[in-house]
């Protein structure tokens, strides 16, 4: 049961298509934004399943991203998770205490990409690998 609907916010190209090929190649169906501005739009009309939300953006960066994703009552049970190269343990806590749902590292690791996407999004397929 892998097609909900997954959007990714994600300046960066080649961290986008490269996400994108994963997941659609696991049956998911993908939208993607290029900025938290444009995410912003999408999300409320298209109610994703799950949003992938790099940090660094242009504008808006996807720590505000969240807070409004948060605040608005269309998108504010949708799972989102931290998209960032960012390793820095304090780092880590703050994105953790910004309220995101979990956090995926770049660059990516295939098996913990998938996993912690399915987590996400229920967890039914978290224990393949
Ligand atoms: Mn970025």
């Amino acid at each position: 049961m892998a097609n909900e609907l997954i959007l990714i916010v994600e300046d960066n190209e080649k961290n986008r298509r490269l996400a994108r090929d994963i997941l659609q190649v696991k049956g998911y169906r993908i939208l993607e934004a290029e900025t938290a501005e444009i995410g912003l739009e999408l999300a409320p009309k298209e109610k994703p399943d799950l949003v992938l939300m790099d940090i660094q953006l242009p504008g808006m960066n996807g720590i505000q991203a969240l807070k409004k994703l948060r605040a608005d009552e269309a998108t504010r049970a949708i799972p989102v998770l931290a998209f960032t190269a960012s390793v820095m343990p304090q780092d880590r806590r703050e994105i953790m205490e910004a309220g995101f749902d979990g956090f995926l590292a770049k660059p990516i690791n295939l098996k913990e990409f998938i996993a912690s996407v399915a987590k996400a999004l229920g967890g039914a397929s978290g224990g393949d690998a």
